[in-house]
């Protein structure tokens, strides 16, 4: 089977963050399937020797999976992080800011510092990573930057305001970004994952009423697997989408377009 020259990204180098499991390491294992130099990133080093074993082992000999801890809310950290990979493994292609958390509580609950580390967490560290990321791309005239938004960038429901808060402002930061280093030759977009069963969303794929209404609500009629997100990454990554930037791609089942 042959690949369109399209959608080669075979040899290129992708860093994805917080990919030591859930969405973040179904999108690794993607890249690594096809064909990328992958680093792998999460804070703690021990998950993240455990998952690059995984996606090395599902892509066969030859599949080059690295690994870089470090905190992508901590700026000097992310700068000699990025600094480490690119001495390490070498330029970046891809970059792909998937790290994030969640915390439902009502607003009226939400405490100043739980605010601040979901920000962080979610919104501040696509600006640190992804700056340092462009800093070095811009110079090399080329890249492509993914970042990991939700069909929350789109709506809220009760108790999830401030998430919704930074993955809409994460929504914004993709076309700033776009606008800002396009013509750098870097395209930049968001993919935004409908209701994916991960580690993050367990209580509530637990939670039988909850997902009885995410299935009822999603035209899909199911809830997402982390396996659904793979095709519109490698997509956004690859030249079929040189011309693509500033977008953000919703992979819900169809959710955002129902009331
Ligand atoms: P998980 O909680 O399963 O995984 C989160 C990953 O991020 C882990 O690898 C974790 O590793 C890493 N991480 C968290 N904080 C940091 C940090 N400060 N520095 C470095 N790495 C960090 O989450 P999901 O896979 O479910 O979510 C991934 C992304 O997808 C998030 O941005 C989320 O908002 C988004 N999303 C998820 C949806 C869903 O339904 N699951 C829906 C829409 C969007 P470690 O703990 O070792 O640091």
């Amino acid at each position: 089977m042959t690949t369109h020259p399209l959608f080669d990204i075979a040899g290129r180098t992708a860093l994805v963050t917080g990919s030591s499991r859930g969405i973040g390491h179904a999108l690794a294992r993607g890249l690594v399937e096809a064909g990328c130099t992958v680093v792998l990133n999460g804070r703690d080093p021990r998950g993240l020797e455990e998952a690059a074993k995984a996606a090395a082992e599902l892509a066969g000999a030859g599949a080059e999976v690295h690994t870089a801890a470090f905190d992508v809310t901590d700026g000097p950290a992310v700068a000699a992080g990025i600094a480490d990979v690119e001495e390490r493994v070498g330029p970046l292609d891809i970059l792909v800011n998937n790290a994030g958390m969640q915390n439902r509580a009502p607003l009226l609950e939400f405490t100043d510092d739980a605010w601040r580390q979901i920000l962080d967490t979610n919104l501040t560290s696509a600006f640190l990573v992804g700056r340092e990321a462009a800093r070095r791309m811009t110079a090399r005239g080329h890249g492509k930057i993914v970042n990991i938004c939700s069909l929350q960038s789109e709506v809220v429901r009760p108790g999830i305001a401030p998430y919704a808060a930074t993955k809409g402002a994460l929504k914004m930061l993709t076309k700033g970004m776009c606008a800002d280093w396009g013509r750098y030759g870097i395209q930049v977009n968001g993919l935004g994952p409908g209701y994916i069963e991960t580690e993050l969303t367990r209580p509530l794929v637990e939670d039988e009423e909850f997902s009885a209404w995410v299935k009822g609500r999603t035209p899909a009629g199911r809830w997402g697997r982390t396996e659904d997100l793979v095709g519109a990454l490698l997509y956004l990554a690859s030249p079929a989408a040189d011309f693509v930037s500033g977008q953000i791609l919703y992979v819900d089942g169809g959710m955002t377009s129902v009331l």
